[in-house]
């Protein structure tokens, strides 16, 4: 096994002692036995972290070597972590619980070809160039790092949203404070080991776990120029609060209730592959997943037996089993909260098909939950409005297909979606009607050459793709000297 537990916090290129001696426990969801701890980074621990993070930035070296060298350090690091790829996919899977094909392939090897897509963007981005103005003949457009970057994720897919934000921040010069979640600090150990073995200058990429307050405290340090936060949308409102108050630049990746809708002429096994990945994957803990499937009144019974079918073919059980597609909820806490929304569900009248309240009867430990299929859904139900981020998908009935795009877009969210049609035209159609960040028709998927993020309150920016690389820089117009006799001011444009 390769996880095991830290002593230490990664600040100013070196394993530093914490300043208290408070734990965090790691828990397997799978066993709820603690399997290793890190320590519990206090407030103290962030200011000492962000200091070096300031001092390294405001010393310039990193943002004065030339990109084309920034490039090179982040593929040796790319290098690494390929190496490795499998012992990220084992830790991830041990602290959340993510079934080990999946972190295999979406949380491990995703972040690694994540890094390499960052490379490829990188070199082809528009770092400085000239533009003809109005007023002058040419002014330099240049793309400036912007500062000191804290980087705060959740415990889902820790590595893959990890990303986006340290390596363009990497890559355009900033220096940055990572900030795992308590559930999973163990993945963001070994990355910042790969990140020391690299060889940054002292400060540039510092990692220090923590909780909520330890976060907070970042978010709010004087000497933070960016937030860079994936998770609840609850904290994302509180975190664009401080950003408000301070005038930092912070971009928010939040949370989700997307849907899929259903066109009477789709094929029911192309739905039924497809929501696999749509719907319910990471054990239904994916911010993407389009839990609410949206179905026609005259095909109804034939969508729904489709889901059923979907949820009824997804092996539940132990994460390191490769065959198993479902595993438990991340914590006791919010395998308590998804059973809530199951029970919530049948008081407020939708009909449980599938699953239900209570935990697998074949799986005696583990914070597991039964995956749950809710028919006669109402859109208004709090089933339908509220991330539940477990294995529940809701079908709801729609008149026609301005109805499914009414319903679709009757949600405070926009992060993802997709629709199921053979006609392709509809299928546009609807993609550009739904109000979202990402959709699909018939798959679901998010490139990382393409930007990612969401609309109404999934979130503020974008990640990947040049959008989400340009995130991490400052624009600054430079003025070339004018040319002898011209004064260069707007005066000399009449
Ligand atoms: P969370 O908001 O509770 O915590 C996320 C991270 O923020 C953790 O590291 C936590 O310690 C920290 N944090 C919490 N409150 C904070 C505060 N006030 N100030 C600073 N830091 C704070 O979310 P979670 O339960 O860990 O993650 C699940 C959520 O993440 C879901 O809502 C999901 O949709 C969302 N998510 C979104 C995306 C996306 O790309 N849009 C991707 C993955 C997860």
């Amino acid at each position: 096994m390769t996880v095991r537990s830290y002593d230490r916090l990664y600040i100013d290129g070196d394993w530093r002692e914490p300043a208290g001696g408070d734990r965090i426990e790691v828990i397997s969801p799978h066993t709820e036995q603690v399997i290793a701890s890190v320590p519990d980074g206090t407030a103290a621990d962030m200011d000492r972290a962000v200091e070096a993070a300031r001092r390294s930035f405001d010393g310039g070296e990193w943002q004065r070597t030339p990109v084309a060298d920034r490039i090179a350090a982040v593929e040796r690091l790319a290098n690494l972590y390929e190496k490795r790829i499998p012992e990220f996919a084992e830790i991830i899977s041990a602290e959340n619980g993510s079934p080990i094909s999946f972190s295999m392939a979406a949380q491990a090897g995703a972040s690694w070809l994540a890094i390499s897509s960052f490379v490829t963007l990188a070199r082809a981005f528009d770092w400085e160039s000239e533009r003809a103005g109005v007023f002058v003949p040419s002014v330099t457009i240049r793309r400036e790092p912007v500062g000191v970057v804290a980087a705060i994720v959740p415990w889902n897919v820790p590595q893959m949203v990890a990303m986006p934000k340290v390596i363009p921040a990497l890559l355009a010069g900033c220096s940055v404070v990572l900030k795992p979640s308590p559930e999973t600090p163990l993945d963001a150990y070994l990355l910042a080991e790969l990140i020391d073995e690299v060889g940054l200058p002292a400060g540039v990429f510092n990692m220090v776990p923590g909780g909520r307050e330890a976060g907070q405290h970042l978010v709010s340090h004087a000497g933070v120029d960016k937030v860079a936060f994936t998770g609840s949308t609850a904290a994302g409102r509180t975190i664009a609060r401080i950003c408000g108050e301070q005038l930092k630049r912070c971009s928010l990746e939040l949370g989700g209730k997307s849907a899929a809708i259903v066109l009477d002429d789709a094929d029911l096994g192309v739905v039924t592959q497809g929501l696999k990945m749509a719907a319910i994957i990471n054990s239904g803990q994916g911010c993407t997943n389009q839990t609410r499937v949206l179905a026609s009144r005259s095909n109804y019974a034939n969508v729904l037996d489709a889901v059923v079918e979907t949820v009824r073919s997804m092996k539940v059980g132990e994460p390191a089993d490769p065959t198993v597609e479902i595993g438990p909820m991340v914590s006791q806490r919010h395998q308590g909260r998804v059973q809530d929304y199951i029970a919530l569900g049948e008081s407020e009248g939708a009909k449980v098909v599938i699953g239900g309240p209570g935990r697998p009867a074949d799986q005696p430990t583990g914070w597991y939950v039964r995956p749950t299929v809710f028919s006669e859904a109402r859109n208004e139900m709090r089933i339908c409005q509220e991330e539940i981020f477990g294995p529940v998908i809701t079908v709801i009935p729609y008149v026609d297909q301005a109805d499914a795009v009414r319903i679709a877009n009757d949600s405070e969210y926009g992060l993802a979606g997709s629709v199921w049609t053979t006609d392709l035209e509809r299928g546009n159609d609807i993609a550009r009607r739904v109000r979202t960040g990402i959709f699909g028709i018939n798959q679901f998927t998010a490139d990382f050459l393409a930007p990612s993020g969401g609309f109404k309150a999934s979130g503020i920016g974008r990640e990947f793709g040049a959008e989400g690389l340009a995130m991490y820089t400052e624009i600054k117009a430079i003025y070339p000297p004018p040319a002898a006799g011209q004064l260069g001011t707007f005066t000399d444009a009449g």
